[in-house]
C-alpha cells in the first residue's frame, strides 16, 4: 500500500490544558492486513473528556497512554480490505483504533455496525459508550426508582448528560440538569423534555438550583464535581445516591483534585456516593444498547450529537472544545 497513515501521538505529558506541543502529527506506512485482520479508512473520532487522564501517568481503569504512541479513541472505521472472518470490505466498524487515519485490526473489542439502523454518529453517542454510561450509571448505581424521585443531573448538555436525563424521564422520574448557558438549558426543557434546568454560569446559582429542586434530589448524577458537586450535595434526600460519573472541573488542574467540603451531608441524608467505570457492565452492553434503541424508535429520546467536519490533524483543538462547553451532545470528528 502507498497511501499514509496520518497519526496524532502523544509527544508529551500535558501539564495543565493540552497545548499543540502536547502532540506530535506523524505521517505513517499503512500496511495490508495479515491473517485474521481487516483494514479500514477511518470514518469518525470520538471526543471524550477521559482523554484528558488518559494522558497523566498515573494509576488509573487504564494504563495511559505512552510517550509517541498513537492517542487513543474509539472511532468508525470503513473496512477496506480483510482476510477476517467476521468484518467484509465495506463493513463499518466501531473500537478503540486511536486517532488515526488508517487502522489494521486483528477486531478484538471491534464490534459492527449498521448505518441503515442509525446514523453513524449515535454509535458513538446515545447507542455507544455514553449511552451505556447514562444507562448503568443511572439504573444501577443511581438506582434510581422511577416515579416520584428527583433525578439531578450536571453536564447535562453532554453527551452522557443529555441520556442520563432522558432516560430518567423515560422512567418517569423529576428530571433537572445543570448546564452552562441559557441556550443549552432551554434546549434541555424545551428539546429534551427535562423539568428544569439550572445555568451554573448564572446568577446566584445556589438559589436557582433550591427553585429547580423544591422534593430535593433522590439520585445526584455527577459529570462535573468541583464546586457543582458541592452544591448538590446540599440537596439531598434521605437515602439519596450520588453517581460518581466524572469531574470534567479537575481534570486540567495541575495540582490537587477539589474534594466536597459538604460531604457531611451524607452523613446527615443517609445517603451514598458512589463512583464507577462504564467498562465494567460491558457484558450487559447489549441490553442497555436494545432499550435505548427501542426508546429511540418510540420517540422518547432524542438522540444529540456533534459533529465537527475536519481532519485527523484536528483532534486536539476539537477535544479542547469540551473543556470549553462548545459542544451539544456527543462531540464527534467527521474525518471522511
Ligand atoms: P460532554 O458532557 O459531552 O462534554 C463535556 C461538557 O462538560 C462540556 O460540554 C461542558 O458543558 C462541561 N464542562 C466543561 N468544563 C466544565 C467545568 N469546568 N465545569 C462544569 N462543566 C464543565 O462529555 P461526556 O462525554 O458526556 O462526559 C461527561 C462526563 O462523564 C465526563 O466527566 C466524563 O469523564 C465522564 N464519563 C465517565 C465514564 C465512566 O465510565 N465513569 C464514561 C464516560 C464519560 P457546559 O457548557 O455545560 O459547561
Amino acid at each position: 500500500m502507498s497511501q499514509s497513515n496520518r497519526q496524532i501521538r502523544l509527544a508529551a505529558r500535558p501539564q495543565g490544558e493540552c497545548k499543540p506541543t502536547d502532540w506530535e502529527h506523524v505521517d505513517a506506512e499503512t500496511r495490508a492486513p495479515g491473517e485474521g485482520e481487516f483494514a479500514g479508512v477511518t470514518k469518525l473520532i470520538s471526543l471524550d473528556p477521559a482523554m484528558r487522564g488518559w494522558l497523566n501517568d498515573v494509576r488509573s481503569y487504564i494504563p495511559p497512554v505512552g510517550i509517541g504512541e498513537v492517542m487513543r479513541a474509539g472511532s468508525i472505521v470503513e473496512v477496506t480490505a480483510s482476510n477476517h472472518p467476521k468484518f467484509a470490505v465495506g463493513d463499518h466498524v466501531v473500537g478503540t483504533f486511536g486517532v488515526q487515519s488508517h487502522v489494521v485490526s486483528d477486531g478484538r473489542g471491534a464490534l459492527r455496525v449498521d448505518p441503515s439502523a442509525a446514523p453513524l454518529p449515535t454509535y458513538l453517542g446515545a447507542l455507544g459508550m455514553p449511552g451505556m454510561t447514562a444507562y448503568f450509571g443511572l439504573l444501577d448505581v443511581g438506582a434510581l426508582k422511577g416515579e416520584g424521585e428527583t433525578v439531578l443531573v450536571s453536564g447535562a448538555a453532554g453527551a452522557v448528560g443529555t441520556m442520563v436525563g432522558q432516560i430518567a424521564k423515560v422512567k418517569g422520574a423529576r428530571v433537572v440538569g445543570i448546564a452552562g448557558g441559557p441556550e443549552k438549558c432551554a434546549m434541555l426543557v424545551g428539546e429534551l423534555g427535562f423539568d428544569a434546568a439550572v445555568d451554573y454560569r448564572g446568577d446566584d446559582v445556589r438559589g436557582a438550583l433550591r427553585a429547580a429542586t423544591p422534593d430535593r434530589v433522590d439520585v445526584y448524577f455527577d459529570n462535573v464535581g468541583g464546586d457543582i458537586l458541592d452544591l448538590a450535595l446540599t440537596r439531598l434526600n434521605l437515602k439519596a445516591r450520588i453517581a460518581i460519573c466524572g469531574a470534567i472541573s479537575q481534570y486540567n488542574n495541575e495540582t490537587t483534585v477539589q474534594g466536597p467540603a459538604n460531604y457531611l451531608s451524607l452523613l446527615v441524608s443517609r445517603a451514598r456516593m458512589e463512583g464507577f467505570v462504564v467498562f465494567d457492565y460491558a457484558r450487559q452492553f447489549p441490553e442497555a444498547a436494545a432499550a435505548i434503541a427501542g426508546w429511540i424508535g418510540e420517540g422518547r429520546i432524542v438522540t444529540k450529537e456533534h459533529v465537527v467536519q475536519g481532519a485527523i490533524d484536528d483532534f486536539p483543538e476539537t477535544l479542547s472544545m469540551l473543556f470549553r462547553g462548545e459542544n451539544v451532545g456527543k462531540l464527534v470528528l467527521q474525518v471522511a
